[in-house]
């Protein structure tokens, strides 16, 4: 029999990636999403523009007992989408809704299991003062004090899943995602990551230029290229291990760093204008022993590759056509 999966959030970047895989697994894959994918057309079975936050879509989709359901469905973006409290209200409820919808709706369908994509973005700020030690460990989640409204929703939206598992046993699996970048993210428009931020600053802009970098750029975080993401939740959904559990690398950069590495690979030397700009925690990185522990594996790929990788296709979709 051919296993059958649904994508949620299929349209997006990690989502549309993900269909990429299971195709390439002989997976029968359904996905949903408000939009088809931006740049490539959808290695999806079957593609369907529908609404989760709408009772009658998600009965739609969720009309039979789906093997495997990946649920990356949300209201995101980049600091610049939710650190800066404009869209607080919306985040929060439309991804809650998403997140309620698919957890009744799919217990009622006999789903065999499914994938929450939560984030480090749950982490309390209390931890992650510190720029060269911030504590990201999966039981320091509490108490909790997400520094966003959008970390607030992925924690309350990872308890009601686990709340699903215990009391009707659905088969769950949560993956607190570490900043996920690589080709085919979005790069402009406001809702892009720093990785697509700055690769995009440094491909438009000539050498001995100015480009800004939001805040003193010391804030470090590390970031995990999209093959080795997918890899993880490949093993976390092969594996008897509910979590949560972070997907992330431990390769831990400043700002200031990451915009060095672009550089390099770009072979163009600009200077840094530091400037006013939401920003998000001081310091974050991901905490691997636990997967190390429960799937005997973790990301190792250094980040210059998927960062020269990623730069490539920027750089390419930034020339003009
Ligand atoms: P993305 O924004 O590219 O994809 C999310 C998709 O969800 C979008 O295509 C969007 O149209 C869709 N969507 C939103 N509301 C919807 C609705 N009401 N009905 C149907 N579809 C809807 O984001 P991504 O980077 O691919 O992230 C995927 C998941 O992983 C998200 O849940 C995100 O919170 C989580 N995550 C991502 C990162 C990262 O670094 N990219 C980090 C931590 C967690």
């Amino acid at each position: 029999m051919v296993k059958k999966a649904l994508v949620c959030g299929a349209g997006g970047f990690i989502g549309s990636h993900l269909v990429k895989k299971l195709k390439e697994a002989g997976v029968w894959v359904r996905g949903v999403d408000l939009k088809y994918p931006e740049f490539s057309p959808t290695a999806a079975d079957e593609f369907i523009i529908g609404d989760l936050r709408d009772q009658e879509v998600i009965k739609t989709i969720l009309d039979q007992p789906f093997d495997e359901v990946y649920q990356l469905a949300a209201d995101m973006g980049g600091a610049g989408y939710i650190f800066t409290g404009e869209h607080d209200a919306d985040i929060m409820h439309n991804s809650a809704t998403i997140n309620l919808n698919v957890t009744f709706f799919g217990h009622k369908a006999g789903i065999r299991k499914i994938f929450y994509s939560s984030s480090a973005c749950i982490y309390p700020e209390y931890n992650q003062l510190d720029s060269d030690n911030p504590k990201c460990s999966e039981e320091s989640a509490y108490p909790a004090a997400p520094d966003s409204e959008y970390g607030w929703e992925k924690l309350f939206s990872e308890r009601v899943y686990l709340a699903f598992n215990r009391n009707y046993g659905l088969p769950v699996r949560i993956a607190r995602f570490h900043n996920i970048f690589g080709p085919e993210g979005t790069w402009r428009g406001g809702k892009e990551k720093a990785p697509a931020a700055l690769c995009r600053k440094i491909a438009e802009t000539s050498d001995g230029d100015t480009i800004e970098i939001w805040g003193d750029g010391k804030q470090t975080r590390s970031f995990l290229y999209i093959d080795e993401c997918l890899e993880g939740v490949r093993r976390l959904m092969d594996s008897d291990f509910i979590g949560p559990v972070n997907i992330g690398s431990e390769e831990i950069v400043t700002i200031n760093q990451l915009a060095e590495m672009v550089m390099e690979i770009a072979g163009k030397k600009l200077n840094i204008k530091h400037t006013d700009g939401p920003l998000g925690v001081r310091g974050r990185n991901s905490d691997n022993k636990l997967i190390k522990q429960r799937l005997g594996w973790a990301p190792s790929q250094k980040l210059k590759i998927g960062l020269a990788e990623t730069y490539n296709w920027i750089q390419k979709q930034s020339q003009p056509q």
